[in-house]
């Protein structure tokens, strides 16, 4: 007796994906160890770019550079959609690799320690399975440049049509957190917005012997920073997790008897809730500008929004569930954590389609962008064999539940 069709849905195609995985499994592990050799930043991944495409030249799939010649849109199957999407990011970080690993980045002050190479092998052994046995599937996948920058590559990518005809959208992130075959996973908020402000103060400097003669803005900027921290702590509600950081703080010059004129400083606010990030700019401006009228000094404060957090669909977290289920056992998925106040830019792709960060053990120790960093090679075959069945079973499920998973516009 067989009723393991009916107890294992897509039980054939699932075998099907195994083995050519497993047939592929020595080149991704060996294209990873080259891009981690060749770490490029952000915007300049061109031999990333070319590597890629090189690896994906005798397979079925249709493939366009991304906005300035870096990251690649990748189609399978019929001509149109609607489509699912997995999205690799493949850029590095100017940090110098302090590991023995024997593929160590071999240019200094740049490595692979946020493990986008993990991430594009991964990416790339799921579109070789899933161009070659299931061709009858639309498909797209996104090895996304940039991002680790503000903007992020994801919206350059949304610019140039990713993102058109897309019903749901799968990536992962290595976690040196978790053991190798073990897995977060989890509905809802998953990052924070990461905002950043920059904020200059002018006024009379002057004689360290007489500040009374001066506005003395060192005293000022480090009165300002107090307040902004105090300001968010009265000025949010207790409930929602917000947190601020100044990270740059600049004044005067090697006099230590010279009151400068100008200080600067800048740093992040970041926040996995939409009400909170809507006040923080208003907040900051009151406090700068009520501060500044009484002392009559000048302030400028530049603000940029980046991505904004990153907020799991039920549905698709559901399908990769299924999906770790059948490769590691239930047991593989880690329960619900608090959200990470990192930034991801995945979450410019969320507002076309609903989407889901599998987060992927991948050895403990040290954390990402760290210079001794690494990840276990062995976590590449399991995530591409996660990922390819989610994209299976997302593909093949009825579209209105996916359609009802589409996030709310915010
Ligand atoms: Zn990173
Ligand atoms: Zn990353």
């Amino acid at each position: 007796m067989n009723t393991s069709k009916q107890e294992r849905p897509h039980a054939d195609i699932f075998t099907a994906i195994d083995a050519q995985i497993e047939a592929e499994i020595q080149s991704l592990i060996e294209l990873r160890h080259v891009l981690h050799e060749h770490p490029e930043l952000s915007r300049a991944e061109h031999e990333t770019t070319s590597r890629i495409e090189r690896a994906l030249a005798d397979e079925a799939v249709v493939t366009r550079r991304g906005p300035g010649g870096v990251g690649l849109i990748v189609d399978s199957g019929p001509s149109t959609g609607p489509r699912i999407c997995v999205r690799a990011d493949i850029d590095a970080l100017a940090l110098t690799e302090s590991t023995d690993e024997p593929f160590a980045s071999r240019r200094p002050g740049l490595m692979h320690a946020c493990g986008h190479d993990v991430h594009t092998a991964v990416v790339l052994g799921v579109t070789k399975a899933l161009s070659r046995l299931a061709p009858e599937l639309p498909l797209r996948f996104l090895f996304q440049h940039a991002e680790e920058a503000t903007p992020g590559g994801a919206l350059d990518l949304v610019a140039a049509g990713a993102m058109t005809d897309v019903r749901a959208i799968l990536t992962l992130h290595c976690d040196p957190s978790r053991d190798v075959g073990r897995v977060g996973l989890q509905s809802g908020p998953l990052t924070a917005a990461a905002d950043v402000f920059e904020v200059t103060l002018k006024g009379t400097g002057g004689h360290g012997a007489r500040p009374h003669e001066t506005q003395d803005l060192v005293l000022c900027a480090t009165q300002a920073i107090a307040a902004l921290y105090h300001a968010f702590d009265r000025g949010i509600d207790a409930r929602l997790p917000l947190s601020i950081s100044v990270g740059v703080l600049r004044a005067g010059l090697t006099s230590p008897n010279v009151i400068p004129s100008e200080v600067y400083f800048a740093g992040t606010v970041r926040t996995p809730d939409a009400q909170a990030r809507a006040q923080v700019p208003f907040i900051i401006e009151r406090v700068l500008g009520g501060l500044g009228q009484m002392w009559g000094i000048s302030h400028s404060l530049d603000f940029r929004r980046g991505a904004p957090p990153v907020h799991n669909a039920p549905y698709v977290v559901a399908a990769l569930t299924d999906a770790v289920a059948d490769v590691l056992g239930f047991e593989a998925i880690d329960p619900p954590s608090l959200p990470s106040m990192g930034g991801e830019d995945f979450a410019w792709y969320l507002p076309h389609a609903p989407g889901a960060l599998l987060r992927i053990g991948t050895g403990k120790g040290s954390p990402l962008h760290s210079a001794t960093f690494r990840a276990d090679d062995r976590a590449i075959g399991l995530s591409s064999k996660i990922l390819a069945r989610a994209a299976i079973i997302l593909a093949l499920a009825p579209e209105a539940l996916i359609d009802a998973a589409r996030p709310p516009e915010r």
